[in-house]
């Protein structure tokens, strides 16, 4: 194989700032001026990134009190005049695209090629759609004249921090909703150059406001009385908090939570198409996504072939360095969550299945772990069935179309799936039996803010993204 020359994106084009505070209606408050202060790495190098503040109940009180007076002026306002305000907000993420791509990567860990080719294109997409929506809320099929809800508390995870973000923010503004978003304590720094970026735009003070802190700071924020509406993605532990928290209160609730995705392929499937999409599936962003492929079920006629092919392929994957342009895996989120995947995966071995990764030399500070596939797993192990959110894959195999659709089956998460074969009719009839929010069809990881996203069971409650993305924030 080619060595590949380093070829590094610029650090030099994002200007951190030692320390941040919390973006209170409209303007930056001192770092720390009342709660506490963390810090953020670099989790490829464990170099410390900022300082940030850690907002406490005072600080929830004063930002759902500005996007309390900041709802009534904001819901009044034409939809097209809400419209001009998202389009601004989606130009200037497109002409600082840059920026935000380098800061994504350098706070979460994840490579720059799929920073600045798939989270900050569909970042700038997604307010472009929904600033189309802002003015036209009325032909959405919700009703003559749909009513925004009020304040809306977001809490939102570390994989696709800015992402995460545009899903919550663009809907809910578009229906002329106001928010307070917490962002994840590992990954802060893109919602606060969000939070720039609004003052940017111009955007009326309070419209958005951007608190950080750890998990104490999102359960006050979802708890406080002031809130009307709660949206969360992250885990299914602590959705499950948060519906028993929100029970009776009358605030309404979307839950997106975690998944276990079947990968699905039949021996007539195109294999080395479907090889990129399992690779795609399941080492895409570490494995860090909620709709990863992390169980491959293979027909058994097929087996030999796709796991040779899927071992190759994974041999040339390259790992290191998040910011170089040819890395295709970069760097675990966070010491916890290596331990997780660590944790997982030696209960994997200890439960008999086979383990393998190509060789795969890691860098010696910060967090990483090799692409790794385990075969022989059967649906008893620990691996089948819990969320293990890292480069992992759990192989499985079936005979029938009825056995695979089963096993897809066999799991409390209905987040997405994939179907891999030549054949339509077999392609519909397995996906209208599966339980499952987003089905792909000889591709995986597709994403596009037309679409709807969400899940059956325990994946959560609620779809982001394209019309029905508009009934969340709709009264
Ligand atoms: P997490 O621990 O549930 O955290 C998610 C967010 O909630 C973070 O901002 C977290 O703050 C905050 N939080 C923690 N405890 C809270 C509480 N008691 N009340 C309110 N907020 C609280 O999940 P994670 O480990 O960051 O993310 C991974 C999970 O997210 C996976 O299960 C994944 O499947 C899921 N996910 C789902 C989707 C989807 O669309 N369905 C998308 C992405 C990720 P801290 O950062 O300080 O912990
Ligand atoms: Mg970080």
């Amino acid at each position: 194989m080619f060595e590949y020359a380093p070829a590094p994106e610029s650090r030099s084009v994002v200007d951190i700032a030692p320390s941040y505070g919390l973006f209170i209606n409209g303007t930056f408050e001192a770092p720390g001026s009342t709660g506490g202060v963390f810090k953020t790495v670099n989790p490829a190098t464990e170099e410390v990134l900022a300082e940030v503040s850690a907002a406490g109940s005072e600080d929830v009180d004063r930002a759902v009190a500005a996007a309390r007076s900041a709802f009534g002026p904001w819901s009044a306002l034409p939809g097209a005049e809400r419209a001009k305000y998202l389009f601004r907000i989606a130009r200037i993420i497109q002409e600082r695209s840059r920026e935000l791509a380098v800061l994504e990567s350098l706070d979460n860990g994840k490579p720059i090629k799929e920073s600045r080719d798939v989270d900050l294109p569909l970042v700038a997409a997604h307010f472009f759609y929904y600033a189309g929506w802002a003015d036209k809320l009325e032909y959405a099929g919700f009703g003559a004249s749909p009513r925004p809800i009020g304040v809306a508390a977001q809490v939102i995870p570390w994989n696709f921090p800015l992402l995460m973000l545009a899903w919550k923010i663009a809907p809910a503004l578009a229906t002329g909703n106001t928010v307070v978003l917490k962002p994840a304590e590992t990954t802060p720094l893109t919602a606060l150059f969000f939070a720039d970026i609004c003052r940017q735009a111009d955007l009326p003070p309070g419209v958005v406001n951007i608190i950080t802190g750890a998990g104490e700071t999102g359960r006050t924020l979802v708890e406080h009385p002031g809130v009307d509406k709660v949206a969360f993605t992250g885990s299914t532990e602590v959705g499950r908090q948060i519906a028993r928290s929100v029970a009776g209160t009358g605030k309404r609730l979307t839950l997106e939570l975690g998944g276990k995705a079947a990968n699905i392929v039949f021996d007539d499937a195109p294999i080395d198409q479907a090889v990129e999409g399992i690779v795609n599936g399941i080492f895409f962003n570490q494995g860090h996504v909620c709709c990863a492929g992390s169980r491959l079920l293979v027909q058994e006629s097929a087996y030999d072939e796709v796991m040779e092919s899927l071992k190759r392929r994974m041999a040339t994957l390259r790992l290191g360095d998040p910011l170089d342009k040819n890395t295709d895996i970069g760097a675990i989120n966070s010491a916890e969550q290596l331990e997780r995947i660590r944790v997982l995966t030696d209960a994997g071995s200890q439960e008999g299945a086979e383990r393998w990764s190509p060789p795969c030399e890691l860098p010696a500070q910060g967090f990483w772990f090799a692409p790794t596939i385990f075969t022989g797993v059967t649906q008893a192990h620990r691996i089948a069935r819990e969320e293990i959110f890292g480069p992992v894959l759990s192989v499985l195999t079936f005979r029938t179309p009825a056995e695979a659709i089963e096993k897809a089956n066999n799991t409390p998460y209905g987040l997405s799936a994939g179907i891999w074969s030549e054949k339509g009719s077999l392609i519909l009839a397995v996906a209208d039996k599966l339980r499952a929010g987003v089905i792909w069809a000889n591709t995986f990881n597709k994403f596009d803010p037309t679409s709807p996203f969400g899940g059956y069971k325990e994946s959560g409650y609620g779809r982001e993204g394209g019309r029905h993305g508009l009934e969340a924030y709709l009264g």
